[in-house]
């Protein structure tokens, strides 16, 4: 069980709404799907609906209409019933492989013609308001207040656009934002899909239990739904009102990541001739954040570099890169994340960890500066200056020749701290999934891949 960390709110309000409409959808077609294995059990229509509702008092009546409401001009997402062949559960019999096939097939159909749809939709907002950001940011324009609504009618006509196609299509990106957007976009979806496999397993882990404990259909179906008199704190992730705490803390880390992915893309390719050119280094700031970890983060200079150069995703160092600026050692770049490492050695970026608001912002550090007193990036007044931290970023002899790719077991080469897996490529998806939970596993690197000959035939060439 993940460890609980304490919810943070969004500052913005746009981004809020957002998230509050993702959130609602998302937990109604989970509700839906709820709903339909209640009556495929054998509840009335009615019995099921009200057992999804009246328990811990989270979803009063009319919870999803008054938010669908509030979002009609925006959103035309509908939720459609979802309904499960009469009896798939009925007999009391414990179900067969097959069945099981059927069932979830249909759950599968479900979510992809629903979920998937409005996480595209969200992604592609999520970006765009990113985007907007930094344009309020750069024009001074006050935005904190400004609703999803104005946004929309104020930037976009009223027509924000919802799918990939038509934000390409209609607005302006380069090559590599679209590259970002797009990855964003899949790595969401990655998310949302997961979500799908966790209904699936909840609804088969209590259906069978039911069944073997013999409990009436109406006992299954409450505890699909709850199941939380003994447990109150819901760490039994097999209820409904689990499956939905889980997916709330999946959108607002993933909402952010792909707005913050929003703020820095536009720049990467500048960013990318600042490697030739110093002149043109992007800076940012980290804002914001309510946590200790973040609190201490609040005003860090850090530097854009494009995402494409990064070869290992866990060093931030600019120096390791071969980059040298006098300003700042630390690097970001679209995409740059947590994910897998310990929190001793997190990274700075944007969110550092679940349900983080901290943000990058946009510095200019010849005309401007970080404020530690408005917590914000501020025209520079005559006699303020930017002071870098004093920090001694040089390396070692010794780690230096610690960091250097060497072979230590088969298939295995430690590499700046690290240490990677060469695997071929019909295994490297499952591997690199395997290593984002787990820390402790190597790195997979495709066999058939750049960073494959990099990694591995120099550390053969050291030895
Ligand atoms: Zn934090």
């Amino acid at each position: 069980m993940e460890k609980k960390q304490a919810k943070e709110v969004h500052d913005v309000k746009y981004f809020r709404e957002l998230l509050e409409y993702w959130d609602a959808y998302m937990y109604a077609l989970i509700n839906e799907i709820y709903v339909g294995v209640g009556i495929s059990l054998g509840l009335s229509e009615k019995e099921a609906y009200d057992l999804a509702k009246n328990k811990p008092g989270v979803l009063q009546k009319g919870f999803f209409s008054s938010i669908f409401n509030k979002f009609k001009s925006l959103f035309r997402h509908k939720v459609p019933k979802f309904r499960p062949k009469k009896g798939q559960f009925g007999d009391g019999s414990p179900m067969t492989e097959v069945q099981w096939d059927k069932f979830n097939a249909g759950i599968d159909n479900y979510w992809r013609e629903y979920a998937h749809k409005v996480t595209e939709n969200i992604a592609v907002k999520g970006f765009m308001l990113g985007r907007e950001t930094t344009n309020f940011r750069k024009k001074k324009k006050p935005y904190k207040n400004k609703s999803l609504y104005q946004v929309s009618f104020d930037q976009y006509d009223g027509e924000m656009p919802s799918t990939l196609q038509e934000a390409y299509k209609n607005y302006d990106f380069d090559k590599s934002e679209k590259i970002v957007l797009n990855k964003s976009f899949s790595n969401v979806a990655m998310y949302v899909q997961e979500t799908n496999s966790e209904i699936k397993e909840a609804i088969r882990q209590q259906v069978q239990t039911g069944i073997t404990e013999n409990k009436t259909p109406i006992q299954i179906a409450s505890d699909l739904y709850w199941n939380v008199q003994k447990d109150e704190e819901l760490v039994n992730k097999y209820s409904a009102e689990s499956l939905k705490r889980n997916f709330h803390r999946i959108a607002q880390t993933e909402l952010a990541s792909v707005y913050e992915a929003g703020i820095l893309a536009p720049h990467e390719s500048e960013a990318m001739e600042s490697l030739k050119d110093p002149a043109k280094a992007k800076y940012f700031v980290r804002l914001g954040g309510t946590c200790p970890w973040c609190r201490s983060k609040q005003g860090t200079l850090v530097r854009l570099i494009p995402a494409s150069i990064v070869e290992d995703t866990k060093s931030e160092s600019l120096r390791s890169m071969g980059i040298k600026d006098p300003n700042t050692d630390i690097a970001i770049w679209p995409g740059k994340n947590n994910v897998g490492i310990k929190k001793d050695n997190w990274l700075i970026c944007c969110p550092a960890h679940p349900y983080n608001v901290a943000t990058f912002g946009l510095i200019d550090i010849k005309d401007e500066w970080y404020n530690p007193k408005t917590k914000e990036v501020e025209e520079r007044q005559v006699k303020q200056k930017f002071v870098p931290q004093d920090i001694d970023y040089t390396i070692g002899k010794e780690e230096k020749e610690y960091r250097k790719p060497t072979i230590v077991g088969e298939n295995l080469v430690r590499y700046n701290d690290n240490i990677y897996e060469a695997v071929p490529a019909h295994e490297y998806n499952r591997k690199l999934e395997a290593s984002r939970r787990d820390a402790s596993l190597p790195i997979p690197v495709n066999e058939s891949s750049p960073s494959y000959r990099r990694i591995f035939e120099a550390a053969r060439g050291n030895k």
